[in-house]
């Protein structure tokens, strides 16, 4: 059924990138908001808007009754959640569903084996994926996990099984150590989630994050669009990503690519999904898949120049996928900086007026960001303002046009994560592809001793 108008239950840069999506195709947006995003950049343009609460996410973004009115009230025939807030939330798509209204995501019981990690590795091992040794289900008692610890040796990582953000996990050293660690991993995911299953994972010393973009029509057709490499993280957090990975090789792209291709077909997997895995010795680990679109989906829309977004609502409507994997053809290399309104040094946050606002330009350079100059960037959210994307024919033609752009990028009245980007893509380890996922924080830490 062709969806005339879509509902984006959303806010900021994913937000105004939906809504891109949905212009280009003749669709009508729907922009709900808090009361802090009235003036935000995609509540502008949108063809109607809907206030739906107060500032906190638990009672706007999150707010599922608001939401659902708000969709009824406009006749919206769709709903695309974007990224975070109600995108991973089963019963929202469940309830979007019963309504009658589209659902632009996945099948909501796929949503909700993949939300529950230790479900998600026992799908992931039925289908094929290869996974971290670790525990087969949650750990029942101390006992066993004693004796599992021993078994595939230290140190060991203990991981919330409702876990998000890397919250709820602990390594552990030694025998000693375990039972305290235990506990007080199962307490935080108590807190954080509601729910203190623990499970147990052999702690990858040094690995990549190596993950892999795949899309589904719902009846077993599938395909992969390579991996993008995202092992520039502080704090499990993303910093910069890059497609295709600087190690991977085109035989070990094609090979995963395959398994994780066939693993979406035979689950019948409908709609856009990523499959983590940790990247060790040439060896790749399942940890864990997510039933949405990623922050850093761009940068496989440049090598790939397939729409993924246009896809997802394709997908929906039950038109199917555009391409077939014999179609679809990598090319160059992407990079994309998170910018975020921080201190680039104590990453404290730092939210505000933007007195001046100027994006970089020129030839395969995208800026998404619902950034303009007079905007106040409200304080009560997630602090990425913004992503910067580039394009080039070779990893380094790639980085020498980043270094330009980010030359370019004016966001002035706070702090931005700009000049932390801007020092990194002229680290001479950076520029050689050599690190992984502890680089980046011990890199910082260098950092942070020169400025002394
Ligand atoms: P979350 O959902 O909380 O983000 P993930 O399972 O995706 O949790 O893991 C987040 C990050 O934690 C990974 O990108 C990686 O940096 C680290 N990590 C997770 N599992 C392991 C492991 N077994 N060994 C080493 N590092 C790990």
């Amino acid at each position: 059924m062709p969806i005339k108008k879509l509902l984006i239950a959303n806010r900021g840069e994913i937000a105004l990138r939906i809504h891109r999506a949905c212009h280009e195709l003749g669709i009508k947006t729907v922009a709900v908001h808090s009361t802090a995003d009235s003036d935000a950049m995609h509540v502008r343009l949108a063809d109607e808007t809907v206030c739906i609460g107060p500032p906190s996410a638990t009672e706007s973004y999150l707010n599922i009754p608001n939401i659902i009115s708000a969709a009824e009230i406009v006749h919206a025939d769709a709903i695309h959640p974007g990224y975070g807030f109600l995108s991973e939330n089963a019963q929202f798509a469940e309830i979007v569903e019963s309504h009658g209204i589209i659902w632009v995501g996945p099948k909501p019981e796929h949503i909700r084996i993949m939300g529950d990690k230790i479900e998600a590795k026992r799908t992931a091992a039925k289908l094929g994926l290869p996974l971290v040794p670790g525990s087969a289900g949650a750990l029942t008692s101390v006992a066993e996990a004693h004796e599992l610890a021993k078994e595939i040796g230290y140190p060991v990582l203990i991981k919330a099984a409702s876990g998000g953000g890397g919250r709820g996990m602990k390594v552990v050293q030694s025998d000693d150590q375990l039972e305290s660690l235990m506990s007080q991993a199962a307490s935080e995911a108590r807190s954080a989630f509601g729910d203190d299953t623990v499970y147990m994972e052999k702690y990858l010393a040094d690995p990549r994050h190596i993950e892999f973009q795949v899309f589904g029509d719902g009846n077993g057709a599938a395909i992969h669009l390579g991996e993008r490499d995202c092992s520039l993280q502080r704090r499990h957090q993303k910093v910069l990503e890059e497609a295709p990975s600087p190690v991977i090789t085109p035989e070990e792209r094609e090979r995963m690519g395959e398994i994780v291709r066939k693993a979406m077909s035979d689950m019948c997997y409908r709609g856009a999904g990523t499959i983590e895995f940790l990247y060790e010795n040439g060896e790749f680990y399942f940890i864990e898949m997510n039933t949405r679109l990623q922050v850093e989906h761009p940068v496989t829309e440049m090598i790939s120049g397939i729409d993924l977004v246009r896809e997802q609502i394709r997908v929906a409507q039950g038109e199917g996928l555009s391409v077939t994997q014999d179609q679809v053809h990598l090319q160059g290399h992407a990079i994309e900086c998170r910018i975020n309104a921080e201190d680039p040094m104590t990453f404290a946050p730092s939210p505000g007026l933007v007195t001046n606002f100027v994006a970089p330009g020129g030839m395969h350079v995208r800026v998404d960001s619902g950034l303009y100059t007079g905007y106040r960037v409200p304080p009560y959210y997630d602090s990425m303002i913004g992503k910067l994307i580039v394009y080039g024919t070779t990893r380094e033609r790639c980085i020498m046009r980043l270094r330009r752009a980010l030359e370019e990028f004016v966001v002035e009245g706070m702090k931005t994560t700009i000049p932390l980007h801007q020092a990194l893509v002229r680290d001479e380890e950076f520029l050689r592809g050599e690190y992984t996922i502890k680089w980046l924080e011990q890199w910082l830490e260098k950092q942070r001793v020169a400025a002394e």
